[in-house]
């Protein structure tokens, strides 16, 4: 990662980011969700924003952003509206991964043009079969001279219907002992055999997250990353502390989001003579909300930091993700209760704020493996 971005690049980079998402975003986010449509204007407003090279290295045409300036980008972009961050985040997880490990050659040749936006990628890891458990995929790629042939299908990749292509787990060894051992990454761009059917949402609409089939889909061998087979599992799980980090911001984001709408909310509306938020029973409720979100904040902050500075960040990332996740739902809900009856309706933001929050519990690690991360480092740490 990055850090030659300096404090105050940052800040301007921030501050119109933050101008951007309150004039362009807030005004459309409700009428892109409700009818589940692809932003292609906000995309190309992203582009011009550098977003699809936030965090990809300047020699590489990205901004070189640390994760730190990055999480508050995606904070700030949650607060309003966070599906338009699945579009750059998968996009910049499947960049940091070629970055990492990819080959110079293969650096050279995808992060310009993913910096740029003008090829947006994804992450294809999960199948029908497999999410927490990765290392039970069944896609499989075979070598068959210059190229590897893949058969097999994918679920709920985000980026992969309107996006050019993703970064594709695959096995190359479905017999190899321990399985991750057979598993290798190919940087797979959309092309004959490469299928992809959309999959309707709870929330995070507007989002193309897709089942891919692929059939015969033949990608040539240069573009196993690394150009070592047998390292995909260790390659993915490397970035897991970065993709971590970014969906406690976005679940901080959602959760911030909740927040601000139900504080004016409860100023405004009135019952009993007064305004709701002098009502004690809602001053409880903002008082834990806004706790919840700074506190995940300062989590986000403090593995961003380490991360940043190269130290290992497992537990810290793990916590941020649990505590970002959790305050999105806490808030969003919360917030459902201090909206009442109007936050059934749909000409209220605050529903998508709570639909959208679930899914940040999932994703990058279920809370449940989370909390086993966590209280597994715990315990090694503070050995009885
Ligand atoms: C909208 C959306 C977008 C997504 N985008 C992408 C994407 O772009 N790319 C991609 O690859 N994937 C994507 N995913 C998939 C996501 O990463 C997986 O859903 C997630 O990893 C969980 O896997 P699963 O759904 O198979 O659940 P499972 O792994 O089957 O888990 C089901 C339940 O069992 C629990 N569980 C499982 N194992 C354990 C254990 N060892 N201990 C305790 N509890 C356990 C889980 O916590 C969960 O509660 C997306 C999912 C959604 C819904």
């Amino acid at each position: 990662m990055s850090t030659n971005s300096k404090p105050q690049d940052d800040a301007e980079i921030l501050d119109a980011i933050e101008q951007w998402a309150e004039k362009e975003l807030r005004p459309v986010a409700r009428k892109f969700d409700h009818a589940d449509e692809y932003p292609h204007e906000i995309v190309e407003q992203m582009k011009s924003l550098g977003l699809f090279g936030a965090t990809i290295g300047e020699a590489y045409g990205g901004l070189g952003l640390s994760a730190s300036t990055y999480a508050k980008i995606v904070v700030k972009v949650s607060s309003i509206w966070m599906a338009p961050c699945g579009i750059f985040n998968s996009h910049l997880i499947m960049a940091a991964a070629i970055e990492r490990a990819g080959t110079e050659e293969q650096k050279r040749h995808w992060l310009p043009r993913m910096a740029s936006g003008e090829f947006r990628g994804g992450i294809g890891l999960t199948e029908a079969n497999a999410g927490s458990d990765l290392q039970a995929i069944c896609t499989v790629a075979k070598r068959e001279g210059d190229d590897y042939v893949v058969n097999g299908s994918k679920m709920w990749i985000t980026n992969s219907l309107h996006g050019q292509g993703i970064l594709l787990l695959v096995k190359t060894d479905p017999k190899a002992e321990p399985r991750y051992k057979g598993m290798s990454l190919l940087i797979a761009p959309k092309g004959d055999g490469f299928k992809v059917s959309k999959l309707k949402k709870l929330g995070y609409r507007s989002i193309d997250s897709c089942e891919v089939h692929l059939q015969d889909y033949r990608v040539p061998a240069s573009h196993l990353l690394g150009g070592v087979e047998g390292k995909g599992f260790i390659q993915t799980a490397s970035g897991l502390e970065l993709g971590r980090i970014n969906v406690a911001a976005r679940g901080a984001g959602i959760g911030e989001g909740a927040l601000l709408l139900a504080l004016r909310y409860a100023q405004e509306r009135s019952a009993f003579g007064k305004s709701i938020s002098n009502h004690q029973a809602i001053q409880l409720k903002l008082a834990d909300m806004v706790t919840q979100v700074e506190g995940a904040k300062h989590l986000i902050e403090a593995a961003a930091r380490r991360y940043d500075a190269g130290e290992r960040c497992d537990l810290e990332a793990a916590m941020a993700k649990l505590a970002g996740s959790e305050a999105g739902v806490f808030c969003s809900q919360e917030a459902m209760r201090i909206f009442g009856g109007y936050s059934y309706s749909v000409e209220y933001d605050i529903e998508r704020f709570y639909r959208d929050s679930l899914l940040m519990c999932i994703g990058e690690g279920s809370n449940e493996i989370l909390r086993q991360v966590i209280a597994k480092q715990l315990i090694e740490r503070h050995p009885a």
